[in-house]
């Protein structure tokens, strides 16, 4: 087994009892804490990010973790109620022995700073899907020198056919880097390599944005697709599951244009689905066509907004139709 094997083969299994984890709390009424910033936050976030890193910790001690939780917040809010509820959670799907103290040293693992390979790991994005009990997403990526390098996406309530929303949920989203992206059915079935659409008509490309609008300025969104001539559709979705929806083909476009100028995209919130959509042939940027970069800590502090699409004239038409809709030249 290569090292690019166990990685991946870890990874799986972390975002499997992860998912698992985060639909056990749904099968119970998830409790919706405050944390400083005012989003929600539930005990499977920090229970998600308990069982990730518990099994990238032990797996390779010498990379680094960049991760959305810290266990300080829950330690002081949690009660007795909730540390019993988080470590019953975590032993359910790790086959018991740990206490509470366990559970937040594996939230906090941070690894090794500066580390060739460093993981960025979101244990719910989409927190306001989750507690919708709409889409939500356990992103797990892996950046090699800064660069997103492999990745898990698990998607717990997307359909594993988009066109039967009533049918079976569930799809883990796997990629590295040259080895093209999977998708897998998270309660059985087939493994199947995904590609990106391959349409060059505009009337017919669908996009994709958030559901908060304060994350997807949504009105820019209308306003470049009528200046694009985009005319498949603009759909909602929370969380990272929108990469694996453009990597699988089942749309052609997701944009996230800034609503706040001030805002820097958090690294967790892309690294996984960059490199699904990517290996799956797709093209990610920012919202200017500009490369991501990754390097420069827990933000991407030298890019506007995030823009990935099925690559070629898609990702020209839209980075040109939003300049038009700014009214600004397109760069
Ligand atoms: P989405 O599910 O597409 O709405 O994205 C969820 C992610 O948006 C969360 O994980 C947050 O890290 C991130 N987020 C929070 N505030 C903002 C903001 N003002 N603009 C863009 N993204 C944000
Ligand atoms: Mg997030």
């Amino acid at each position: 087994m290569t090292d690019l094997d166990r990685i991946l083969e870890v990874a799986q299994e972390a975002g499997r009892q992860a998912a698992h984890l985060c639909r056990a709390v749904h099968a119970d009424t998830p409790e919706s804490m405050d944390k400083g910033d005012k989003s929600p936050v539930t005990i499977a976030d920090y229970g998600s990010q308990a069982v990730i890193l518990r099994l990238i910790g032990d797996a390779f001690p010498d990379h680094g973790v960049i991760s959305e939780e810290g266990s300080e917040h829950l330690r002081e809010s949690a009660g007795d109620a909730g540390i019993e509820k988080i470590v019953g959670l975590v032993n359910a799907q790790i086959g018991g022995g740990a206490d509470f103290d366990q559970v937040c040293n594996w939230i906090d693992h941070a690894g090794v700073e500066g580390a060739e390979y460093t993981w960025a790991i979101d244990p719910i994005d989409g927190t306001k899907g989750f507690l919708r009990r709409q889409q939500y997403a356990v992103a797990i990526g892996l950046m090699k020198n800064g660069v997103p390098f492999a990745g898990v996406l698990v998607c717990p309530n997307l359909p594993t056919d988009l066109d039967q929303p009533e049918g079976q949920k569930g799809v883990l989203f796997v990629a590295a880097k040259g080895r093209g992206a999977f998708s897998v059915p998270i309660d059985g079935g087939e493994t199947e390599r995904i590609h990106v659409s391959t349409s060059t008509d505009s009337a017919t490309w669908r996009v994709l944005g958030s559901v908060e609008s304060a994350h997807g300025d949504p009105s820019l969104v209308v306003a470049m697709m009528k200046e694009a001539g985009v005319g498949g559709g603009f759909v909602r979705y929370d969380s990272q599951v929108k990469y694996g929806v453009v990597a699988n083909g089942s749309s052609e476009i997701y944009v996230r244009p800034r609503s706040n100028p001030e805002y820097r995209e958090n690294i967790w919130d892309h690294v996984a689905g960059v490199i699904v959509c990517e290996e799956a042939g797709g093209r990610v940027t920012d919202v200017d066509g500009k490369d991501l970069d990754f390097s420069l800590g827990k933000r991407l502090l030298e890019n506007r907004g995030i823009l990935a699409t099925c690559g070629g004239v898609v990702h020209d038409a839209v980075v040109a139709g939003l300049a038009a809709a700014e009214n600004r030249p397109s760069s």
